[in-house]
């Protein structure tokens, strides 16, 4: 859609719930990361699991984005609007043989941890029978530089063959990522530790698809005074849109950008300027977490 020819940034939350302080983070790292390059930022909705999703969360996560001065380029895209486009995708991988159906009962799997066996590869299931669709991994090492955490080295083998459509009939987020960073033209993807794993697998599919080469940078994930990381799920609590400026200053302390006293008393458009022209990702510790 888009040529990948300029610095492109994006965040990409799931409307599960109001935005909290560690994607206050991530949206700003790319924000900034992105303005500091003269760089695009876009926003896209990850609205790929309804069952998991709250009503009204997009707005709630757009206005909080807003009130912040965290202003994105062009319209916000809605992975709802992008079924047609993966299922094409998907179809493709299947013709070329690089997808198989796995009809594997949950109990099956159950018994395998974590890691998927490729039962299914050799032993496909019977015709109309419900499956979910696995991408085939081949045993290789996908290398990497990430700006934050350094060289990656990562054995596709390791985690098994990922699941790029679901039973359900859901399309699972490793596919919707891969195929919308590409059509979106990101070329820059800064973004939570958490998915740092699964990079690896991302790179792949995105060679497979064809996609241009992207920069990655993931910054540590925000844990609460619980250990666990702030998420909709463990109820982190949603950021108060009436104190942007605090806010702001807080993610960039904790991003290690030592920004300077009495910046929370200006505005957040101020504080983002500052924050643009003394971005320094080197100084974001190369780390799995840091506590709020
Ligand atoms: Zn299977």
């Amino acid at each position: 859609m888009i040529a990948a020819d300029r610095c492109t940034g994006r965040f990409a939350p799931s409307p599960s719930g109001p935005l909290h302080f560690g994607s206050l983070l991530a949206a700003l790292a790319s924000f900034v990361d992105a303005r500091a390059r003269s760089g695009r930022w876009l926003v896209r909705m990850e609205d790929l699991d309804p069952p998991r999703e709250m009503p009204g969360a997009d707005s709630l996560i757009l206005a909080t984005l807003e009130k912040h001065a965290l202003h994105w380029d062009g319209a916000v895209l809605y992975q709802h609007s992008r079924h047609a486009r993966y299922r094409e995708i998907l179809a493709d991988l299947s013709a070329r043989g690089l997808a198989y159906c796995c009809a594997c009962s949950r109990a099956r799997l159950a018994t395998l941890g974590h890691v998927y066996d490729g039962h299914c590869r050799t032993h496909s299931p019977p015709a109309g029978q419900t499956c979910a669709l696995r991408l085939q991994l081949p045993d290789q090492v996908v290398q990497f530089e990430d700006r934050i955490q350094g060289w990656q080295q990562q054995n596709l083998a390791k985690g098994g063959d990922c699941i790029i459509h679901r039973k359900d009939g859901l399309f699972a987020y490793q596919l919707a990522v891969v195929v919308d960073d590409a059509a979106q033209g990101v070329t820059d993807i800064v973004r939570g530790s958490d998915i740092l794993e699964s990079t690896g697998q991302q790179i792949y599919l995105g060679g497979l698809l064809g996609a241009g080469k992207q920069q990655y940078a993931h910054i540590p994930v925000v844990l609460g005074a619980d250990g666990l990381k702030l998420s909709k799920q463990n109820h982190a609590p949603a950021l108060d849109d009436t104190r942007p400026s605090p806010n702001l200053c807080r993610a960039l302390e904790t991003l290690r950008q030592n920004p300077p006293g009495g910046l929370d008393n200006e505005t957040p458009e101020t504080v983002l300027k500052w924050a643009v022209t003394h971005w320094d990702i080197t100084a974001i510790p190369g780390v799995n977490s840091v506590t709020a």
